[in-house]
């Protein structure tokens, strides 16, 4: 039975009208301006017009007033399992996250990607995420593709959507290449232009073990496509210490690239870290999930010293449980500090730039968005100091990395759109998406018993 849609739907296509933030803590998180403390942004047709001070509003602007408050990049994520969602929390009884993914996403219908993407998108914005990066890895037909990219679209979010395989899928079986080609080829119909872009997350290889590897024929033939799509590519080298020389293989088959985004990278030698930064490769790095699948700890400093582009990444809520990218930015900073044995090794300035900037430029979407300058899309989020965990602002940036959380978020704006104010989503009906997300589990639970 299909999933019956009772959350209202937002339009993402009308006007923008003008915006005036005035008056908060800038941290632009670029590099020529810095920060500005009692600073304005002006948005106009979904863009930054201008940064600075006394910025005057134009007629028919809204104003914003951002006093005692934190502005700040909206926040991007760059590899998250939006799909799974409905699965949040559930990894135990799998047991284990790959177990469970396996059993019950075939039991997905159009309809559950939908809803379980549009959860995920209703939690990004509210948690100050702006950008995400789908990695859809259960597309069983056309239409679960569409479904996602779908939801991605009414969220109004940026997006890129990689195209993955079925949940389940048999090593020997190619994902579904001419169905790729075909969303290429109609994007625009599915997708507005700019905003939600397409990928491919491929399975590479699919590691050192016997019983995943897939057939050389096959993943050529993938990547191949993608490649004479133009798409950027997204593959995964899990841990933990079978996995390992997954990148080392794709190095010495000339398959890296500024073009493929590794995910994890964490059991990476030294030699792969220098071949991934010889050859432009970014790397998100995920460190609840790779915490608490087990795949030990993140490289972030080795990466970030070896010039290898880092984006920071939510993953999976079947793991995670939330997409609080503030306890991303927290946890990412205190595990290289440790493995560094180094109170300062990675800086909660630097933490917040995975988190904004470097996140963007590592998808390679630095000209678009990441940092609040001029010409760039008006992707932003209005931190509060006003509650409790906060008080008053100290360092800004500590406080966004340590300090702020989800709920702290007053504001954001994703490409020149309100979507959240006064702490409650405006552009989202979160209550019927969350109606919408328990019957679709519902019916995903049924069909899988079978
Ligand atoms: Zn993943």
């Amino acid at each position: 039975m299909p999933v019956k849609v009772t959350s209202t739907i937002p339009d993402v296509t009308g006007p923008k009208p003008p915006l005036l933030i005035r008056g908060g803590y800038l941290l632009t998180m670029d590099p020529g301006t810095g920060d500005i403390p009692g600073g304005d942004v002006l948005v106009s047709d979904g863009a930054i017009a201008a940064v600075g001070t006394g910025l005057s509003a134009p007629a028919g602007a809204a104003v914003l007033d951002a006093g005692g408050m934190i502005v700040a990049p909206g926040l991007v994520d760059t590899h998250w399992h939006l799909w799974n969602t409905l699965l949040r929390s559930m990894s135990e009884r799998g047991p284990g996250y790959f177990r469970l993914v396996r059993a019950l996403g075939p039991a997905f219908g159009p309809g559950d990607i939908y809803t379980g993407t549009l959860l995920a998108c209703a939690e990004a914005l509210s948690s100050g995420i702006t950008t995400v990066h789908d990695w859809c890895h259960n597309v069983r037909g056309p239409a679960h593709a569409e479904a996602g990219l779908r939801a991605l679209t009414q969220a109004g979010l940026r997006a890129r959507f990689s195209y993955g395989y079925p949940a389940a899928c048999p090593n020997d079986q190619a994902m579904d290449l001419a169905g790729l080609r075909r969303l290429h080829a109609d994007l625009a119909g599915h997708a507005p232009p700019g905003l939600v872009g397409l990928g491919m997350a491929w399975r590479g290889a699919g590691g050192s073990d016997p019983a995943m590897r897939v057939p050389a024929a096959i993943y050529r033939r993938e990547l191949d496509t993608a490649r004479e799509l133009g798409l950027p590519v997204t593959v995964h080298a899990c841990g933990p210490r079978a996995a390992a020389g997954q990148i080392a293989a794709l190095a010495d088959a000339g398959l890296l690239g500024p073009d493929l985004q590794v995910v994890h990278a964490n059991w990476a030698t030294a030699a792969e870290i220098g071949q991934l930064a010889a050859a432009g490769s970014a790397v998100s790095v995920s460190p609840y999930s790779e915490l608490l699948v087990g795949y030990g700890l993140p490289r972030t400093g080795e990466l970030l010293a070896a010039g290898v582009p880092v984006g920071l990444s939510v993953d999976t809520t079947v793991l995670t449980g939330n997409a609080d990218m503030f306890a991303v930015m927290k946890v990412t900073q205190g595990l290289a500090n440790a493995v560094a044995e180094d109170e300062f090794a990675l800086t909660a300035r630097r933490t917040l730039a995975l988190a904004t900037i470097d996140g963007a430029r590592s998808l390679g979407l630095g000209a678009v968005t990441g940092s609040l300058t001029a010409g760039k899309r008006a992707d932003l989020i209005l931190v509060s100091a006003a509650g409790a965990n906060l008080g008053m602002v100290t360092d800004p940036a500590h406080m966004l990395v340590t300090a702020a959380q989800p709920a702290n978020v007053d504001t954001v704006i994703a490409d020149g759109r309100i979507v959240k104010r006064h702490g409650a989503l405006t552009a989202l009906d979160a209550e019927g998406i969350g109606r919408d997300a328990r019957q679709a589990l519902d019916g995903v639970l049924a069909r899988s018993r079978g």
